[in-house]
């Protein structure tokens, strides 16, 4: 893989596409009940190109900033253009990141901001949006680490997946069943997830 950057940007993604490796299925067929079913096989391919990039001499910025460019590229859907942009708009924060749970929130409030400025998702309406954004109001109202904003926000997050179950979407393709999209959780949401329990154990700093 090439250098090791800092933080271990590379290590976020591969542990990113370990944890989709291992839902693929899980979020495919989410994807079947409320989109189109290609939710985990869309990220599953884009992370197969962003894992093969060769990060020889890239810092932490420049790598992430490619990784977006190639999920936009790959991934194909609404989720490669949202992932894609949340990694190159958050990539010029990766420096700071680690450095206690301010650096972790800019970075994500960052990230989350290209997500809506793209999706123009709110909360409540079904979709990534709505585990991101209580991940980032966790981080926010945190003061410490790294390490203790992702132990606030992974839960956050996870709340904010579970909530989407009764949703009815407003957003992207599970939009178009209206009321039938009610009784499924959003597999954007549940991807969401694994992306910050990815960083979680990949770009917080040993202590
Ligand atoms: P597609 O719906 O185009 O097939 P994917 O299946 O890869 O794309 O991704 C679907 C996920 O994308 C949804 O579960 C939802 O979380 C997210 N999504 C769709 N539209 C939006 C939007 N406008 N804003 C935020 N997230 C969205
Ligand atoms: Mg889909």
């Amino acid at each position: 893989m090439g250098d090791v950057l800092t933080p271990d940007a590379t290590g976020w993604m591969a542990a990113f596409a370990a944890l989709v490796d291992e839902q693929a299925a899980d979020l495919t067929e989410l994807d079947r009940l409320v989109g189109d079913g290609d939710h985990g096989t869309n990220l599953q391919r884009g992370l197969q190109a962003v894992t093969a990039l060769d990060a020889t001499g890239l810092d932490a910025a420049d790598y992430l900033r490619r990784a977006g460019t190639t999920l936009l590229a790959t991934v194909g859907g609404a989720s490669g253009p949202l992932y894609g942009s949340l990694l190159l708009r958050a990539a010029p924060l990766a420096a700071g990141h680690g450095d206690d749970a301010a650096g972790v929130a800019a970075f994500w409030r960052t990230g989350l901001d290209a997500v809506r400025g793209l999706g123009r998702a709110g909360t409540g309406d079904k979709t990534m949006v709505d585990a991101l954004l209580p991940a980032v109001e966790a981080m926010e109202a945190t003061t410490g680490t790294a390490a203790d904003a992702y132990a606030v926000a992974l839960p956050a997050a996870r709340a904010g997946r579970d909530a989407t179950g009764p949703m009815v979407a407003r957003k992207g393709r599970a939009a178009w069943l209206g009321d039938r999209s009610a009784g499924v959780l959003d597999p954007g949401a549940c991807s969401a997830v694994l992306l910050l329990e990815a960083a979680a154990t990949t770009l917080v700093p040993a202590r």
